[in-house]
C-alpha cells in the first residue's frame, strides 16, 4: 500500500504484510507512522492525504479557539493508540485554502479521510471517550 512519509512527503510502497506503524521511509528513514498528530497545511495536505492509503483523522483548529485547545490533549493522547490511522492537525489560520475547500464553518472540526473521500465529519470539541465512541461508530476501534 502507498504511504506518504510525514517527514519528506515522498510516497512509499509498503508490502501489505508490514504494519505501517513499524515501517520506515525508503527516502529519509523517518518512521512512516507518527504516534503524534502531524501538522498539515495548504502546501502539504494534498500531497499527504489523497496519496496515503490508511485513513487520516484531521483536527481543524485555531490558536484563538478555546474548545480547540481543550480538545488538543485528548486528540494527541488518542493518536498513539490507533496505528491503523494517522492523526493530523490543520491550523485553519495558516491554511485558508484548505479551510475554504473543506467548508470548515466552525472549529474544532474533525474529518476522517480515506484518500479523497470524507468518511465522516463532526464539529465541536470532544474528550477522549467521546472521540473513541465517535471513531467506533465509524467502525474504527483501538
Ligand atoms: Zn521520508
Amino acid at each position: 500500500m502507498i504511504i506518504v512519509c510525514p517527514a519528506c512527503m515522498k510516497k512509499n510502497n509498503l508490502p501489505t504484510d508490514i504494519p505501517v506503524a513499524e515501517a520506515q521511509c525508503g527516502q529519509c528513514d523517518h518512521d512512516l507512522w507518527s504516534a503524534k498528530p502531524i501538522n498539515l497545511n495548504d502546501d502539504n495536505f494534498m500531497q499527504f492525504v489523497p496519496n496515503t492509503e490508511i485513513p487520516v483523522f484531521v483536527d481543524f483548529w485555531a490558536e484563538w479557539c478555546g474548545p480547540c485547545k481543550s480538545m488538543a490533549p485528548h486528540f494527541e493522547q488518542l493518536a498513539q493508540h490507533y496505528p491503523q490511522l494517522q492523526f493530523a492537525k490543520v491550523n485553519t489560520e495558516a491554511a485558508p485554502r484548505l479551510s475554504a475547500f473543506f467548508q470548515i464553518r466552525s472549529i474544532p472540526s474533525l474529518i476522517l479521510f480515506k484518500q479523497t473521500t470524507q468518511l465522516a465529519r463532526a464539529a465541536g470539541a470532544m474528550n477522549t471517550s467521546q472521540l473513541q465512541a465517535w471513531l467506533a461508530q465509524h467502525g474504527i476501534r483501538n
